[in-house]
């Protein structure tokens, strides 16, 4: 039996929004792999083993589906959202490079509803126009790469998702973001915080850059800030396609 690896997103919580193409790999699945919570979202069956890990064990986890694969398994890798955003796709590519010997293993990546897209439909419609997306962890970048990037996409008036924006072990680095923002005079920008978007937890905060405190985000809190066109209607955010 050939083995394959599929590299899928299980979207941003609601079972709604798996696609049935990543619930079918999972149900034709031999092996999950993936952080802990990730996998505890797949429904357990016999036949199914599951292999939950700790969240920064990536590449080695990427090794260890891979292998499996190559040794006649039918392996899923999960990710929350999308598997291509800030995700385990990236870590597979990465471990196959280091590994030619499995460099027939077929592999397929499904995608997922990332958690920008998620959140920006709970507000409106902030993704418009132009955006960007940023991972705020510098975990695997330096810093200053962050900054820079902040600083660019504000002078070119991009709207900006950011992931990851603050954790325990990272309390710091969110609320240096606002303060870059707000030198590169965006502090009229909205800004919204979508935390737990899809999942009983779910709480959206709309406010202007200037009001922004760090303390709003944490781990499961995707932050969107607007293009200095964004606006209000009623309770909806939006940005108009025909902003400069
Ligand atoms: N691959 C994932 C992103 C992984 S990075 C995706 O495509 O969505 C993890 C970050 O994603 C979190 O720190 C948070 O910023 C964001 N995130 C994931 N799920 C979320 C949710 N349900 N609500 C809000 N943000 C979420």
């Amino acid at each position: 039996m050939t083995g394959r690896l599929t590299i899928a997103g299980l979207g941003p919580g609601d079972a709604a929004l798996v696609t049935p193409e990543v619930s079918a790999a999972l149900r034709e699945a031999t092996d999950v792999l993936g952080y802990a919570p990730y996998v505890a979202r797949v429904p357990a069956r016999e036949g199914l083993r599951l292999h939950p890990s700790d969240n920064r064990m990536e590449v080695q986890r990427a090794g260890e589906a891979l292998k499996l694969a190559s040794e006649g398994h039918s392996v899923v890798i999960v990710s929350s959202g999308d598997p291509g955003v800030f995700a385990m796709a990236a870590a597979v590519f990465e471990a196959l490079e280091a590994a030619p010997q499995w460099q027939d293993v077929a592999i397929r990546v499904l995608p997922g509803v990332t958690a920008m897209l998620a959140a920006a439909a709970r507000a409106g419609a902030p993704l418009g126009h132009d955006f960007c997306a940023i991972n705020l962890s510098d975990n695997l970048k330096p810093w200053a790469a962050i900054e820079r990037r902040l600083r660019l996409a504000a002078e070119a008036d991009f709207a900006i998702a950011l992931y990851n924006p603050r954790s325990a072990g990272r309390p710091d680095g969110f609320g240096r973001a606002l303060d870059i923002l707000r030198d590169a005079g965006c502090g009229e920008r909205i800004v919204i915080f979508a935390h737990a978007v899809t999942t009983p937890k779910e709480r959206i905060e709309t406010l202007s850059l200037k009001e922004a405190r760090p303390e709003m985000a944490d781990m499961a809190t995707l932050v969107i800030i607007g293009n200095s066109a964004t606006r209000k209607v009623g309770r909806w955010v939006y940005a108009p396609r025909r902003a400069s």
